[in-house]
């Protein structure tokens, strides 16, 4: 995959790339919702996708809820029986990863949010306690967990000085593994805000170690292949539906996946052509191969 020419799909086009693939994987946000609010026709062309035959997956770098939230979240917004196990996001990934492909021995340090302690707990990695911000605990008296074998680190909302330093110590042993959960750099919030993500807190992990994190989330491999694990899916009859170029369509690329940008998130259609028309082969590689305004052009095709 990879190099797409960010064809813009008609109705009669999307139904023809549709008849050829089993698999539909969706980005989240910015491509079923944008925060608490459904993209208009979303539900409802999950829900045709399934009485189709299709096989629908969704593929999140938000770890900020566990699955089990996500279920609920899906049902508020309108979609009809999304089951846990068609949800993959980086936190559920991140353990999954720590537990079957790590096989971590010992702790994880966690700079990070309930959604990635909770799937943690869930599949039974242990995690080193944070030890009671003690008043008057400094970089030279904080305790550290001699059982401390990994670092995870996530979007955290109460990110300090104290844990980048703790974090640091911790991988100055290189048997320690460093891992992302997502590389995002910054989401969207409402009212033309922004958050930073987990990259930003990733990037500066990584200058204070002079390491560089494994990354779970999309664009890595990773989340496809744990999906494929459970439900052996043939790339070549899978398609990505996102709208972050570097994040969702570098990672169909990745996978070997036909890819499709979504034009209701992050990502506009010139940044697309702009990477379709680059000398860069990495950089090539963000261009999706098809381009629609939204998920519910899909709508739109299939009722026809
Ligand atoms: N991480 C956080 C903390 C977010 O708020 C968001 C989007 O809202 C994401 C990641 C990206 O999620 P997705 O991969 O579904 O676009
Ligand atoms: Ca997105």
């Amino acid at each position: 995959g990879g190099g797409g020419g960010c064809v813009t799909l008609r109705g009669a086009q999307i139904r023809d790339l549709l008849d050829a693939k089993h698999n539909v994987l969706f980005d989240c946000d910015g491509v079923v919702w944008n925060g608490e609010t459904a993209v208009t026709g979303a539900p409802e062309v999950v829900s045709l996708l399934k009485q189709r035959g299709k096989r629908v997956f969704f593929v999140t770098n938000n770890c900020t809820r566990p699955r089990e939230n996500y279920v609920q979240k899906f049902s508020r917004l309108g979609f009809a029986d999304v089951a846990e196990e068609e949800i993959f996001s980086s936190a559920y990934c991140s353990a999954a990863y720590l537990r079957d492909v790590a096989r971590l021995q010992g702790k994880v340090y966690v700079i990070g949010c309930g959604g990635v302690m909770k799937e943690l707990r869930d599949a039974g990695v242990p995690v080193a306690e944070e030890g009671d911000a003690e008043p008057g605990a400094s970089i030279y008296t904080c305790p550290l967990d001699p059982d401390v074998k990994a670092v995870l680190v996530g979007y955290d909302e109460n990110f300090t000085f104290m844990k980048l330093a703790k974090a640091c110590c911790y991988l100055q042993s290189s048997e320690c593994l460093f891992l992302a959960t997502d590389p995002d750099p910054w989401h969207p919030l409402r009212g033309g805000r922004v958050t930073p993500g987990s990259g930003s807190l990733t990037a500066a992990l990584e200058t204070a170690s002079s390491r560089k994190a494994t990354v779970i989330g999309k664009p890595s491999r990773f989340m496809f292949d744990c999906i494929s694990s459970q439900f052996g899916l043939d790339p070549a009859r899978s398609l990505m539906i996102g709208d972050r170029l570097e994040t969702d369509v570098l990672f169909g690329s990745n996978c070997g996946l036909a890819t499709v940008l979504t034009l209701t998130g992050v990502s506009t259609l010139q940044e697309a052509l702009a990477f379709r028309d680059s000398q860069e082969p990495q950089q090539k590689h963000c261009a999706p191969d098809y381009v629609v305004e939204s998920v519910a052009d899909i709508l739109q095709a299939l009722e026809e």
